[in-house]
C-alpha cells in the first residue's frame, strides 16, 4: 500500500480545546468545526470537542449530520441560510443561524408560522464582507425583537486583522459602543482575538486554528502559545537517486545540483493536498531529521535533500507536517497559512486515528 497516511490525534484536538477554554475564562466556547473540522473530520472532531459549549461551522449538511448523531449542544451556522427553503430543516434541527443581511431577514419573513430560530445578528465592523453596517443596525435589531421566528437574539463580529499590527481596537470599539446598550449575548473573537485580546471574549468565543494546533500568529509558534499539532502528514521514501552535478531534478528541471547529491522520493503530492506552490527549501523530515525539498512538488511525488541525512534509505519515514514541523512552517515557506495545507488535505489519503 502507499505508505502516506495522516494521522488524527484527538488527544491533541481535546488538549487544544482546553488551552482555548483556559483562555476564555468564563465566555463559552463555540469550538469552530467547518470544513470538515479544518480537514480533521467532522464528526471525530465533534467528539474530541465534546466539552465545548458549541460548535460552528458554515455548512447545513454538516449542521444536520451532527444533530442526527445525537449532537445535542449550540449548533451555529456561521453564514447563516443561503434560502427561503432552509429555515423549516434549521428550525425543526434547533440550529442558531447568523442574519448578516436584508436578504436574510426576509428568508425569516417567510418563515412557516411554527419556525423559531436563535438567531446572531452580524455586525459589520470593518472586515466589509458580511454583516450590517453599524449605521443600519439598529433597524435590523428592531425587525429582529418583533420577529414572530426568532426565539433569542445576540450580536456578533468578526475580526479582519486580530493576528496582525492593526489589532481589534478599530472593530472592538464600534461594536461595543452599539452593542452596550442592547443587554444580548455578544461573540466576537477567533483564535487569534482570543488569544492576544482578553477583552474581546464577551459571552461565547469562536476559535478554530488554535483547536487544531496550529498559530494564527505569524510570530507567535503553536508551541509557544501551547498547543499540540492535531494532524501529522507521513509517509516513506519511496526511491533515492544520486545525481551529478548539473543534474536536475523533476518536473521543468526547476532544480539543478550544484554538487553531486543524493536525492529522496516521497509518495506524496498536490493530489493529497501538499501545497504544488511550495518551492525549493520548503522543509521536511526524513527519519526524524529536517531537511529541505527540491523542484516541484508533481501529483503524487516530491523530492528532498538526503545529503546531510546518510542513513536515510529507501522506507524511511517522512513527516510532511504535523508532529515534529508544523504546518505553520510549512505553509510559511509555501506563501500561504496552515489553515489551506490542514483543509486541503485529499479525499485519497488514508486517515488513522491516535
Ligand atoms: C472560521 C471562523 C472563525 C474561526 O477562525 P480561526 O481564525 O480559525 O480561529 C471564527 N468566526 C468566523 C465567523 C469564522 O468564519
Amino acid at each position: 500500500m502507499r505508505p502516506l497516511a495522516a494521522t488524527i490525534d484527538r488527544a491533541a484536538l481535546a488538549h487544544n480545546l482546553g488551552v482555548a477554554r483556559a483562555r476564555a475564562g468564563s465566555a463559552r466556547v463555540l469550538a469552530v468545526v467547518k470544513a470538515n473540522a479544518y480537514g480533521h473530520g467532522l464528526e471525530r472532531a465533534a467528539a474530541a470537542f465534546a466539552a465545548a459549549d458549541g460548535l460552528a461551522l458554515i455548512e447545513l449538511d454538516a449542521a444536520l449530520r451532527l444533530r442526527e448523531s445525537g449532537y445535542a449542544g449550540r449548533l451555529v451556522l456561521l453564514e447563516g441560510l443561503f434560502g427561503a427553503d432552509e429555515v423549516t430543516v434549521a428550525a425543526r434541527a434547533g440550529l442558531s443561524v447568523v442574519v448578516h443581511g436584508e436578504e436574510q431577514l426576509r428568508m425569516l419573513d417567510a418563515a412557516p408560522p411554527d419556525s423559531q430560530l436563535d438567531v446572531l445578528l452580524k455586525l459589520n465592523t470593518g472586515m466589509n464582507r458580511l454583516g450590517f453596517a453599524l449605521e443600519k443596525a439598529a433597524g435590523a435589531l428592531a425587525r429582529l425583537r418583533a420577529h414572530g421566528a426568532v426565539r433569542t437574539l445576540s450580536l456578533m463580529t468578526h475580526f479582519a486583522a486580530a493576528d496582525e499590527s492593526r489589532g481589534v481596537a478599530w472593530q472592538l470599539d464600534p461594536f461595543n459602543a452599539f452593542a452596550g446598550g442592547q443587554a444580548l449575548p455578544c461573540t466576537l473573537a477567533n483564535s487569534a482575538a482570543l488569544l492576544r485580546y482578553p477583552q474581546t471574549r464577551a459571552d461565547w468565543v469562536r476559535p478554530g486554528i488554535m483547536l487544531y494546533g496550529c498559530s494564527p500568529f505569524a510570530d507567535q509558534s503553536a508551541t509557544e502559545l501551547g498547543l499540540k499539532p492535531a494532524m501529522t502528514l507521513a509517509s516513506r521514501l519511496i526511491a533515492v537517486q544520486d545525481i551529478k552535478t548539473g543534474d536536475s531534478v523533476g518536473y521543468g528541471s526547476a532544480f539543478i545540483a550544484p554538487q553531486a547529491m543524493r536525492i529522496g522520493v516521497i509518495a506524496c503530492g498536490y493530489a493529497d493536498g501538499y501545497p504544488r506552490h511550495a518551492p525549493t527549501g520548503t522543509p521536511v523530515l526524513v527519519n526524524g531529521g529536517r531537511t529541505r525539498t527540491l523542484g516541484r512538488v508533481a501529483m503524487d511525488l516530491i523530492c528532498c535533500d538526503l545529503t546531510s541525512l546518510p542513513a536515510a534509505t529507501v522506507g524511511a519515514p517522512v513527516t510532511l507536517w504535523g508532529d515534529g514541523l508544523s504546518a505553520d512552517e510549512v505553509a510559511a515557506a509555501a506563501g500561504t497559512v496552515s489553515y489551506e495545507l490542514l483543509c486541503a488535505l485529499a479525499p485519497r489519503v488514508p486517515v488513522l486515528l491516535r
